[in-house]
């Protein structure tokens, strides 16, 4: 009974199925193709790139967040494939009963409730889509817990913390030191930085991601949310979460335990091993992944981070030491400034002043206390968007 239950193969849900964290999950399920089952994937609209995989996996079920997208697909595929619509669809295949395992990789606050359902039914929950945990960390931990589900993150720099973490006990642990590659404009002059343009910030030196965690990295505001993040995952306080800048993206972050032994994670800049490592944890299996030569570790960097030039790891400190809604103005603030920044309507440098003007703005006592509801985190959220847009 045991040794066939152990044998079965998982049922996966992938929510954010085209987007690039999506892609590297397709390429590990094509890895493991024994071990899990493709049951249902979640996308924005892209359904051309969804009708594909539907194919290729026998996907049964799916979820379009765009209603007319939906339609389009569910005539593409002509009944072979149940499609659902909207947030509320999306969600509803979050939760599917039949899951075991659901990998988060929405972009931004749209993953919020389609991940909290997935926790909410006791599911393991892969993370990649860190803004809800940002969010709304303690909502989910609490329902984590309530529901017996188990967190794993996906996000490389969590990954090698959750990985560092078994080489002691949670009590023994001094601090997290979490690496940033510094992005583009890690060497780069306020000047160059005020003139940047969306192609510039795209350009990432070592990783190849979506459009908003590439500007974030260039921000430093990926890294921002990365401290928020951690916070929630391995429950530190905020004076045990460091940033170091690693410019090469070799060693993906730290651990230092009481004992002054400081335990590292390395491996080349490729999502798909912490995507495998949340897939299969606790086991590690070979699934043909390129290795790390010595050549790529030949020189290896590491510096703090410039504070004045980047001030979005001071806002993470400041609005996750503050707590309540804060992070999720800092989240929605964010996410509200890349959008404008990529649509060439303000500037690199205006997304900073953008979120510390929503920051400043934050009444105290807005929407109620310390432990906001999730409608508080929600309304927060929008107030956030509109702040950033009519400014
Ligand atoms: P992406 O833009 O490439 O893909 C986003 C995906 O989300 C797409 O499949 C899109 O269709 C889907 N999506 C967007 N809005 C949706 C909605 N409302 N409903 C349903 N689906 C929706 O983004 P990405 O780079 O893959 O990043 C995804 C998440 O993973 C982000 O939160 C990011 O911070 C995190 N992350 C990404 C990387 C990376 O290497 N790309 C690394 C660490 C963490
Ligand atoms: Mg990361």
């Amino acid at each position: 009974m045991c040794v066939l239950e152990s044998r079965r193969r998982k049922n996966l849900v992938l929510l954010g199925a085209t987007g690039s964290i999506g892609r590297n999950a397709i390429d590990v399920l094509r890895r493991f193709r024994g071990r899990f089952r493709l049951i249902g994937a979640a996308a924005h609209s892209n359904v051309e790139e969804m009708a594909r995989l539907i194919g290729e996996f026998e996907v049964p079920r799916a979820a379009m967040f765009r209603e007319d997208k939906a339609a389009e697909l569910r005539a593409m595929l002509n009944g072979r494939c149940e499609v659902l619509a909207g947030t509320e669809g999306v969600a509803t295949l979050a939760g599917d009963p039949e899951a075991d395992t659901v990998i988060s990789a929405i972009v931004g606050a749209a993953g919020l409730l389609p991940t909290l359902r997935a926790i909410e039914s006791g599911k393991r929950v892969a993370i990649a889509n860190k803004e809800p945990l940002v969010m709304a960390g303690a909502i989910m931990r609490a329902a984590a817990d309530r529901h017996g589900a188990e967190i794993l993150p996906i996000d490389s720099e969590h990954s090698a913390v959750f990985q560092a973490m078994r080489s002691g006990a949670r009590g023994e642990v001094r601090r997290i030191l979490l690496t940033a590659s510094g992005g583009p404009f890690r060497d780069a002059g306020r000047e160059t930085m005020a003139r940047a343009t969306a192609k510039e910030a795209l350009n990432h030196p070592t990783w190849n991601m979506g459009a908003k965690i590439t500007v974030d990295s260039a921000t430093l505001m990926n890294k921002a949310l990365e401290i928020i993040e951690a916070h929630w995952l391995f429950g530190a306080p905020y004076d045990a979460i460091e940033v170091v800048i690693h410019p090469q993206s070799i060693v993906h972050s730290m651990v230092e335990f009481r004992d002054g032994s400081v335990v590292a994670q390395m491996g080349l800049p490729d999502m798909r091993l912490p995507i495998q490592y949340a897939l299969t944890y606790p086991d590690r299996l070979d699934g043909g992944l390129p290795p790390l030569t010595l050549d790529r570790m030949s020189s290896l960097d590491f510096m703090p981070p410039d504070r004045e030039r980047f001030p979005s790891l001071d806002f993470a400190y400041e609005a996750g030491r503050r707590g309540g809604v804060a992070p999720a103005v800092l989240n929605a603030a964010n996410e509200e400034a890349v959008k404008l920044f990529l649509a060439g309507k303000i500037g690199f440098l205006d997304i900073f002043d953008r979120i510390e003007d929503a920051l400043r703005t934050l009444d105290i006592n807005f929407a109620g206390g310390v432990e906001p509801s999730l409608d508080e985190i929600l309304a927060a959220d929008r107030w956030a968007r509109e702040r950033v847009a009519s400014k």
